[in-house]
């Protein structure tokens, strides 16, 4: 077979969490609460399945749930979008990007991604016949490196992929980052923003979450993608959703309605309702990943492993050089899953060309407490 994506082969999500099936490890590589979402909202989708809200939804979207997404979009970015025109439901904020990259990009077209870079980006773009230019993010604290954007912005660049808060890294844009980048891009509106904000409520220490969504003149030329997934701690309902101005919309329900139609009804039905009655969820989110992550960080030191607590997401990265230098990454998170049973995410997958000094590994801890703690006692051991 003329493969369309020769280098492509199964995400490392996968491979590690097989890994860690197999080997009955402690699951924290692929990103995934190991606890429930809220009984109310589980038990909702039953009572909507039961009452017959079974067949398509709207090719948008249900109405009621874009309604919800647009009264939390004014509440907690300032910003009127209008639920008919521009907020799309998706069955997963991956689904969404697909659509907005095949929606956009043409062929010969260049993506501007920063590694490490979350995994579905690239193919998209190699489906559409684009070319994904990679920049790195500057360690140890991932920031964009503004020359090196502006110096790799060409006549043939289409779109700038964002993703705050940032997988793996948990690095966070400030309004400031988002300043630059328009006064960047003023003068080139053919250069669209695919902004990844799936982590968009996994924001810590009282920081503010830097939403395109509240930038007036970066919003006009972007599309931002969020998860209820991530923000329900329901992954496998994959729904999410698209915002965008009208134009933008318009062309990537073009795709959507190709690629899948609309999402799941009665998950739709549920969501809509749970954000009706728990406004609340969203802002008390923050505090109850926090206490997660100051757990894990605080049993944590007790380690070999060096790490910043992360800003945000459900991912802290530590540095293994002190424990292992001599393994790459990939051998490394082998080594502690079948070694000490712990699971984790190699960085290096995340780059086009991995730095070679890289000694970096993910930890998910979207987690039970009684799960972290035997976690860490597990990586104190190491
Ligand atoms: N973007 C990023 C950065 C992610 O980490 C994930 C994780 N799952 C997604 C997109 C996909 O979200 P979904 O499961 O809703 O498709
Ligand atoms: N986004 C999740 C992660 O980073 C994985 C989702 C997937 O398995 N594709 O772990």
């Amino acid at each position: 077979i003329q493969s369309k994506l020769p280098h492509v082969g199964t995400t490392i999500f996968t491979t590690m969490s097989q890994l860690a099936a197999q080997t009955g490890a402690l699951n924290l590589s692929q990103g995934f609460p190991d606890f429930d979402g809220p009984q109310a909202l589980r038990e909702a989708v039953g009572r909507h399945v039961m009452a017959g809200h079974n067949q398509y939804a709207p090719m948008t979207g249900l109405p009621a749930l874009r309604e919800q997404v647009a009264a939390k979009i004014s509440r907690l970015y300032g910003r009127q979008v209008s639920a008919d025109t521009d907020i799309t439901i998706t069955p997963g904020a991956t689904q969404g990007l697909f659509c907005a990259i095949q929606a956009l990009v043409r062929a010969g077209d260049e993506v501007i991604v920063f590694d490490p870079c979350y995994d579905s980006y690239e193919p998209a773009v190699e489906l559409a016949g684009g070319r994904c230019v990679h920049l790195h993010l500057s360690p140890p604290t991932f920031s964009i490196d503004w020359q090196r954007l502006a110096d790799a912005i060409t006549p043939r660049t289409r779109m700038i992929v964002l993703n705050t808060p940032h997988n793996p890294s948990g690095a966070l844009l400030e309004h400031a980052d988002l300043d630059r980048l328009a006064a960047l891009l003023r003068g080139r509106e053919d250069i669209y923003l695919l902004s990844d904000e799936v982590y968009e409520h996994l924001v810590y220490d009282g920081r503010e979450h830097a939403s395109v969504l509240r930038h007036e003149e970066l919003y006009a030329r972007a599309l931002v993608v969020s998860s209820f997934g991530k923000t329900y701690h329901v992954t496998g309902w994959k729904t999410g959703y698209v915002v965008a101005p009208p134009a933008l919309t318009a062309e990537l329900r073009k795709v959507h309605q190709y690629v899948s139609f609309t999402g799941v009804t009665p998950l739709q039905w549920a969501l809509a309702e749970f954000m009706t009655e728990h406004p609340e969820h969203v802002t008390e989110l923050p505090a109850f990943y926090q206490a997660k992550r100051d757990l894990f960080c605080e049993l944590l030191a007790g380690s070999r492993f060096g790490f910043t607590p992360t800003p945000g997401t459900y991912f802290q990265i530590a540095d293994y050089s002190k424990i292992r230098p001599d393994l790459n990454d990939i051998e490394m998170a082998q080594w502690l899953t079948r070694e000490h049973g712990v699971a984790s995410i190699p960085v290096s997958v995340f780059y086009q060309s991995p730095p070679a000094d890289l000694r970096l590994v993910r930890f998910c801890f979207a987690k039970r407490e009684e799960t972290l703690r035997q976690a860490a006692e597990r990586l104190c051991a190491v």
